[in-house]
């Protein structure tokens, strides 16, 4: 039995697991307690607890328990880690490189660098979406302090070469960033293999709770410093102060512990309805993958498909399919995705793009569903648009 909306926007948010919320619970309620307690049960009760979700957090990844800074989810870890990195390494230098197709809380935040007196340079992708290490090579000058480069990318799935980007900043000495929230728990990623200074991540794109998430800081080799954005009492190690979110940190724990167990099933079983979704859509005429499918996590599918307006397909199919077109920040605006137009997409095909975020909860039954209703909304939009009749016809202006 389908239950209408589907939900296939799993890069934008996921819903939380019903064992984590089981797990959350308590810890409104009868264990309450403040985890910077001292002094009586209830906070040993409650920093007990933030022990083992730290534990459950970094064993994920790879990492010591030490090296784990909650935060209030990615767009915070990303403002910590550039910020943060920038104001400490002042004295070494003020040049930070990125990438054109980051999500805009590294974006804005490198933006804002620029006006703080930094400079950065922003790398291009390829039509595929994936950065050239021999460009990242040559733009590191002395004066650079960090490298940012996100894992996954949220809008095409493209996966950067971690491994490739970390051995270059290794050999020069530069901190390496980056944003892993679509990678973690979809593909394997460990801070040690995979060479990583710093990474921020988020508990409510892997079926936790929102408003909760970390950022991974390298303790040795080398031992990364922060300058904390937030002042105060100075939990977490002074890098990031306020009052821990304890039911949140506890299903954050949670989620990382089922992500453990169950990503390397649950990846192949939501790549197979990725690419039976994806295999019956490109058969539409005039319909294209954006982004390496090579380098791509196993949920995500972006497609364009030519003269139709993601706007109206995407109202056309919302009573049924919750879907969006890139990024959950920049849809309400009306400008192109920046990473689509990064890959050298034109305005046509950008403006014609859905993205298709497949989750824990998609089943085959719903992903056919999807796949008939996408193609015959595409159908009956293209009906409507005189430059389908004239590409029809042959005489569409190219
Ligand atoms: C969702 C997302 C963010 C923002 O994470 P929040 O926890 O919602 O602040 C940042 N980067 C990427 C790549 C994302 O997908």
């Amino acid at each position: 039995m389908l239950k209408f909306p589907i939900y296939l926007d799993h890069n934008a948010t996921t819903p939380c697991d019903p064992r984590v919320l089981e797990a959350m619970l308590p810890y409104f309620t009868e264990k309450f307690g403040n985890a910077a307690s001292r002094t009586h049960f209830f906070g040993w009760e409650a920093a007990e607890a933030v022990t083992i979700a730290r534990e459950q957090v970094a064993a994920l990844i790879g990492a010591e328990p030490a090296e784990i800074v909650f935060t209030s989810g990615s767009t915070e870890g990303d403002n910590l880690a550039i910020k943060g990195v920038f104001d400490r390494y002042a004295t070494k230098g003020n040049h930070i490189i990125t990438v054109c197709t980051e999500h805009n809380a590294v974006l804005d935040t490198c933006r804002h660098i620029e006006k703080e007196g930094g400079e950065v340079d922003w790398l291009p992708v390829n039509s595929q979406g994936l950065i050239s290490p021999d460009e990242l090579e040559s733009a590191i000058k002395p004066s650079t302090v960090l490298i940012s480069i996100m894992l996954a990318n949220n809008e095409i799935g493209v996966i950067q070469p971690v491994q490739e980007i970390s051995r270059i900043a290794r050999a020069r000495e530069v901190l390496f960033f980056t944003d892993a929230t679509q990678a973690i728990g979809k593909i394997p990623v460990n801070v040690q293999d995979d060479g990583i200074d710093l990474m921020a991540f988020s508990a409510h794109k892997i079926y936790g709770p929102k408003g909760i998430g970390a950022l991974y800081v390298r303790r040795k080799n080398p031992r990364v410093k922060l300058t904390a954005q937030i002042d105060g009492g100075g939990h977490e190690r002074g890098m990031r102060s306020g009052t821990l979110n304890v039911p949140a940190i506890v299903g954050f724990g949670k989620a990382c512990e089922i992500a453990m167990l169950e990503m390397e099933t649950e990846s192949k079983r939501i790549a197979g309805l990725r690419d039976r979704l994806e295999g019956a859509l490109i058969r539409l005429e005039e319909t294209y993958v954006n982004g390496s499918r090579k380098h791509r996590l196993p949920n995500t599918s972006n497609l364009s498909f030519k003269y139709v307006e993601s706007e109206s397909l995407l109202m056309g199919v919302s009573r049924e399919l919750a879907l969006s077109s890139g990024s959950a920040c920049t849809s309400a605006s009306m400008e192109p995705s920046h990473v689509l137009k990064a890959l050298g997409l034109p305005d046509d095909l950008a403006y014609s793009s859905l993205r298709f975020g497949l989750g824990r909860t998609t089943t085959e039954e719903e992903v056919d569903h999807a796949i008939s209703l996408v193609a015959k909304t595409v159908a009956r939009l293209r009906e409507e648009n005189p430059l389908w009749e004239q590409f029809k016809q042959g005489t569409v202006p190219n």
